[in-house]
């Protein structure tokens, strides 16, 4: 089973069609149907490591100032209580709690999960963030979560490699800052050469800009340590970025199909060129 991280940008995205949700509708095509999805999504960020384990969790509207259609929007996607016992045991010696009834799916998951797999069929599962842990250890759980690809567990990542609301700009949806564009580039060369020296890219230069605060960037941490252990790169196969400030540059493991010999430059099959997708006006 490939794994993804996936750069989700606006809630608005759930009821869009742009050629970023044309990519994950087409990533979701080219996926072998997995027995379940674990979610890392930036909106779920406690003070721990924590799995959903209900049978039935709800959608959660964590956002305002949207239109009712989306707080209208659901996502009934069934739990899976076995599969978070399997993630606690795969996750072990550290802890991981078994969440009943406080968290349920957000929309970094369901905004994407809405095109990746529209009929909401397949269990679904979050993972939380742990705010008060470094880098390493975000990676360390991702080396840990490789083996739940053979167990047929789909692992999203689901957040922005860069994500400043301070400076964004709304009305310009092809319009990157240079320093935006720069880190975006950074990391691309990280993940798509050596993704296990991912948390080298807190010390560049415009890490600060990029990721003043590291909710939207943790998640990708988890598919970085997933490429270490299977030792091979990630592929980058939705490339831009949004409002100045948003990159929403996704990341493939294990893409299905054949891949050519450049990896990183190469797309895979079944899965869109970024550089082929033309560009869309109407996202946002
Ligand atoms: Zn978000």
């Amino acid at each position: 089973m490939p794994a993804a991280f996936i750069g989700h940008g606006s809630p608005m995205n759930t009821l869009e069609a742009n050629r970023y949700t044309a990519g994950w509708r087409a990533f979701g095509e080219a996926l072998p149907r997995p027995r379940a999805i674990l979610c890392i999504s930036a909106h779920w960020l406690i003070n721990g490591t924590a799995v959903t384990g209900m049978a039935e969790p709800r959608t959660i509207h964590d956002f305002f100032g949207f239109p009712p259609a989306l707080f209208a929007f659901q996502y009934p996607a069934p739990g899976a209580p076995e599969v978070a016992r399997e993630i606690v045991e795969a996750l072990a010696p550290d802890y991981v709690g078994l969440d009943g009834d406080s968290w349920g799916l957000d929309h970094g998951t369901w905004s994407v999960l809405a095109h990746v797999f529209p009929r909401a069929d397949i269990p679904v599962l979050q993972l939380s963030l742990h705010a008060g842990k470094p880098a390493e250890y975000h990676v360390a759980l991702g080396r840990k979560l490789e083996a739940l690809r053979r167990r047929g567990i789909l692992v999203l990542g689901s957040g922005n490699v860069v994500h400043n609301l301070r400076v964004i700009d709304f009305r310009r949806p092809e319009f990157a800052f240079d320093w935006s564009e720069r880190f975006d580039a950074a990391v691309r060369e990280v993940m798509t050469r050596r993704p296990g020296e991912i948390a080298s890219v807190t010390r560049h230069a415009d890490y600060a800009r990029a990721v003043p605060t590291d909710e939207h960037f943790l998640p990708l941490l988890y598919i970085a340590g997933m490429c270490e252990a299977a030792g091979e790169a990630a592929h980058a196969f939705i490339e831009g970025c949004t409002m100045g400030s948003i990159s929403m540059t996704s990341y493939v493991l294990g893409a299905p199909g054949p891949r050519e010999a450049t990896g990183a430059k190469a797309s895979a099959a079944g899965l869109p060129d970024p550089r082929q997708v033309p560009p869309d006006d109407t996202n946002l």
